[in-house]
């Protein structure tokens, strides 16, 4: 502490002697405290009570005092002080005999703090008198921060309770707001789903209308009806989910399915669409996405849907294309990103933000212009959203867009995932030539897929190289996939070409090309070569029957007498009864691609006979182990004519997953035909299902 605190600092010295007091004074004197002088006890008591009760209460930070005094001596005026709580905490120094001990215990009992022995020195004095005003100005500034801190704390209990009514407050408008969005949402998806009853009835009645006769100007009448009844229930459908979604109500399904059917599906509708305004649309799904996902197929479409919806709406030229691959792998699931670019006309960088609220739309004219409710990316998100995803965009204005979402789906290990492809598709020769990057990869990834080989070319002189090099190594390509951009005189060149060197008729050529792209005069009516299209976009399923069209009428001109899928040969009805969902697709697959079957899938024995009673089919594949009714019951109740079922002799074929002589018996003793083992196994198929083929003829 420094002199400037000890400044007016205020010290009562009590002593009856004016020697002392004098000799104190003097040594004090320099450092400007203020002094005060009381000759008794009885006096400091006076003082102290006089100070305390005038206004400004000025008591003194430290006492001096003697012991021994006449009347009241020092030790109980010192207990009189202390005994007071208006003084109790001023320290009291008392002046004392060197030797006195007695009197210096009897001091400290009193409540001094200290004592300075007389005769008085000045240092010793001064030392003491520094050290209880130290301590006292440091247990003043304690108090004074307790006070504060105390002050403080009241300070932020307040807020704190401030706070909290305002939470309660905020939870009880946050339940209010939620109370009344369930009831806005429940009310919208209990109107959309009223609307939509009616709505369906009036499209149906213009489908109706235009399939009798009716004048030119009628005919065009409904035909708007129909439009605006469609456009009108696209709107409903997507506030109906909107609400849904918002209420909680929407659950998404978890069922195995292709994907790259769902992506053919998805372009198969759209291609229409793309083909009026002569877009390049492509859907390319990466070789290494598994054949069966498991999620919702529908949700998923829908998702595709709206994103290649807008990327066709909002792009005049060019291209539009969606790109499917995986993005990370574990253990059980696997979550893909499905990126939608087009050429179209971008978003501008300060409206992205905004693109997935609800009824969003970049401006207002453009809205005009191309039409929708700003409702298709709030779906799009909280969809991959509830399938674990993300959703966003990369957009150039003017240039185009990039929209992309990932969705988690779940991956089945240990079952057969993949859909074989025929041997003798493996080893044929391919070559494509493609100059149009999205087109080939769509291609080239099921070939991956499927683990087939192939050649590229850019250009067309190349190809026809490759091709005649081909012929003279005595390895002829097979199929020569051919993509046609436009139309223009060196295709036909190309043709032309061909066509003069005989060599080359042992190879199937494929022109891939959008259907408002005519090839007829080019390519018809130039036997012995062959020549077919593949429309764009190209599917799965387009790209199956475009290989199994090439080889085999190839093997229909060396061997007439073939026994299985024919051109001549007539599609056979079959029903699958299968309950586990993955095997549902996998003999879908195979028996539609190996064989062109229809198929049709029931989920056990029961349906299976319900629709044995309804249709008639040509050929059944029964799962021996199924809910409710099993396949030797279903078979045996098949075979009872009171069953009433179509055919009772349909051939049937057992598949199981066990391989024991006794279940094999108790098949053949239920009526079956032929046994298959699952996994399923080509050859084994193909046995089986020769041996009920006959049983047909
Ligand atoms: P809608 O298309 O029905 O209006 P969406 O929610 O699907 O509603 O799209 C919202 C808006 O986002 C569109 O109105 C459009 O302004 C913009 N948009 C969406 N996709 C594209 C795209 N591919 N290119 C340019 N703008 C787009």
């Amino acid at each position: 502490m420094n002199q400037n605190l000890w400044e007016n600092r205020t010290l009562l010295i009590v002593d009856d002697r004016p020697d002392n007091l004098n000799i104190l004074i003097s040594y004090l004197e320099k450092y400007r405290f203020r002094i005060q002088v009381a000759k008794s006890g009885q006096e400091a008591i006076e003082r102290l009570e006089n100070m305390y009760e005038r206004p400004e209460r000025r008591l003194p930070d430290l006492i001096i005092m003697d012991i021994m005094m006449p009347g009241m001596n020092g030790v109980e005026t010192c207990k009189l002080i202390k005994a007071k709580p208006e003084y109790a905490d001023i320290p009291v120094i008392f002046l004392t005999a060197l030797h006195n001990t007695k009197d210096k215990l009897r001091g400290f009992e009193a409540g001094g703090v200290d004592y300075i022995t007389k005769p008085l020195h000045n240092q010793e004095v001064m030392a003491r008198i520094k050290t209880h005003l130290t301590l006292r100005y440091q247990q003043e500034s304690l108090e004074l921060k307790a006070r504060e801190i105390e002050k403080a704390k009241l300070k932020t209990d307040a807020i704190n309770e401030q706070l909290e009514e305002a939470i309660q407050e905020a939870n009880t408008w946050a339940i209010e707001a939620l109370n009344a969005n369930d009831t806005k949402s429940q009310f919208l998806a209990n109107m959309s789903h009223e609307i939509r009853t009616p709505m369906n009835g009036i499209i149906g009645m213009t489908h109706l209308l235009l399939s009798s006769d009716l004048s030119e100007d009628q005919r065009s009448h409904v035909i708007t009806i129909r439009n605006s009844g469609e456009s009108l229930l696209h709107i409903i459908n997507d506030i109906l989910d909107l609400s849904k979604i918002e209420a909680g109500k929407l659950q998404l399904e978890n069922i195995s399915f292709d994907l790259r059917s769902a992506v053919g599906d998805v372009m198969k509708v759209l291609a229409y669409i793309a083909l009026e305004k002569q877009l390049e649309l492509n859907g390319i799904v990466h070789h290494d996405v598994p054949v069966v996902i498991n999620g919702d197929p529908v949700r998923l479409r829908q998702i595709m849907m709206n994103l290649l919806g807008n990327a066709i709406k909002f792009t005049q030229k060019g291209e539009v294309c969606l790109d499917a691959r995986v993005h990370q792998v574990s253990n059980d699931n696997i979550l893909l990103i499905f990126k939608v670019s087009d050429t179209g006309i971008g978003i501008p960088e300060n409206k992205i933000d905004e693109l997935f609220q609800n009824f969003s739309q970049v401006d207002a004219s453009v809205t005009r212009k191309f039409g929708g409710t700003g409702l298709g990316l709030a779906i799009s998100k909280q969809l991959s959203e509830m399938m674990d995803g993300e959703i966003g965009v990369n957009s150039e204005f003017g240039k185009g867009s990039t929209f992309w979402f990932t969705a988690r789906f779940q991956i089945q290990k240990n079952i057969q995932t993949k859909i074989p492809l025929p041997e003798s598709f493996q080893t044929k020769k391919i070559l494509i030539l493609n100059k149009l990057p999205n087109r080939k990869a769509v291609i080239t990834e099921y070939l991956k897929l499927w683990q087939m080989e192939w050649d590229e070319s850019e250009d067309l002189f190349d190809a026809y190289m490759k091709l005649v090099s081909g012929v003279q190594e005595n390895a002829p390509y097979d199929i020569c996939f051919w993509s046609v951009p436009s139309l223009n005189k060196e295709i036909r060149l190309f043709v032309d070409t061909i066509c003069q060197n005989t060599s080359l008729i042992h190879t199937t050529f494929v022109a891939i090309s959008p259907q408002y792209m005519n090839l007829d005069d080019i390519i018809s009516q130039q036997e012995p070569f062959k020549f077919i299209t593949l429309p764009c976009p190209i599917t799965y399923h387009s790209l199956l029957n475009c290989f199994s069209k090439a080889f085999r009428s190839r093997k229909t001109q060396q061997n007439k007498s073939i026994a299985m899928a024919d051109d001549e040969k007539e599609v056979l009805n079959v029903l699958v009864a299968e309950d586990n969902k993955v095997n549902q697709v996998i003999i879908k697959g195979i028996l539609e691609n190996h064989y062109q079957f229809h198929v049709h899938i029931v989920n056990n024995g029961r349906a299976a006979i319900t629709e044995l009673q309804k249709k008639a089919f040509d050929l059944v594949f029964m799962d021996i182990q199924m809910p409710d009714v099993d396949g030797i019951s279903a078979t045996k109740l098949i075979r009872n004519p009171r069953t009433k079922v179509y055919n009772p002799n349909i051939p049937i074929i057992a598949m199981t997953a066990h391989t024991i002589p006794e279940e094999e018996k108790a098949c053949i003793d239920a009526g079956m035909n032929a046994f298959v083992c699952k996994p399923i196994n080509l050859d084994e198929l193909k046995t089986a299902i020769n041996q009920c083929v006959k049983c047909l003829e």
